[in-house]
């Protein structure tokens, strides 16, 4: 497979930004509209706030759409499967759903690079069944996640949480936390994260890091 260093161009999609420019108006006008009945009607304070967290709610969301750039449409240079985006002026990382290369920019996205570093945990990878291996250095310390030359000596205790479903009675008993120990360095903190939802999965900083992982655990 080869990876093509041609930038993609994000499209901005008139459409579905005109879409969400009514349903902020709507919000936004039954906002006003609960505000006046209030007064009108005389519902209260309760009216007042409801009125006013609608209206606030439509204004800011349309303002938040216009500031970031609204919604588009960006087409993978891999495999051109296209993948709908937010806010198209603030800069995303992005795993393409047809090909799984990973995609990075704002306006224009590019495949990411070998050698870098996302400042979060961002480059993902299941969590491999029965046991986890960790990609060591030639001394038998443990590579850093977070992309630094500094290797770790020491594993840490890691949480992943599952996002409790509010008012959802589960049929099977599912667990909500998982603990797992990874590499870590007291001056590298938050170089992997664990998440739970909504299958396990692991984020790396680096990028090499998370290659490497998903290739010794066989997890790509
Ligand atoms: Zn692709």
């Amino acid at each position: 497979m080869t990876t093509p260093s041609t930038p993609s161009n994000v499209r901005f999609d008139p459409e579905k930004a005109k879409k969400m420019t009514v349903y902020f108006a709507v919000v936004s006008a039954l906002g006003a509209a609960v505000i006046v009945l209030s007064a009108v009607l005389g519902w209260g304070f309760m009216g007042f706030m409801g009125g006013g967290v609608l209206l606030i709610g439509g204004v800011g969301g349309f303002a938040g759409m216009k500031a970031t750039g609204g919604v588009g449409k960006v087409t993978c240079p891999n495999c051109q499967t296209t993948t709908e985006v937010m806010q198209l002026n603030v800069h995303r990382y992005l795993a393409c759903p047809g090909c799984k290369t990973w995609l990075e920019g704002s306006t224009s996205m590019k495949p990411v690079e070998a050698g870098h570093i996302a400042p979060k945990p961002t480059f993902t990878v299941p969590l491999p069944e029965g046991g986890v291996m960790w990609p060591k250095a030639a001394d038998g310390s443990y590579l850093n996640p977070s992309g630094s030359p500094r290797t770790c000596t020491d594993l840490m205790e890691i949480e992943g949480r599952r996002t409790p479903v509010i008012g959802m009675a589960a049929p099977v008993r599912i667990s909500r936390v998982l603990k797992l120990e990874a590499p870590y360095r007291k001056d590298d903190p938050d170089a992997v994260w664990l998440s739970l939802d909504p299958v396990p999965t692991l984020a790396f900083r680096s990028f090499d890091y998370a290659r490497a992982f998903a290739e010794l655990n066989d997890a790509a």
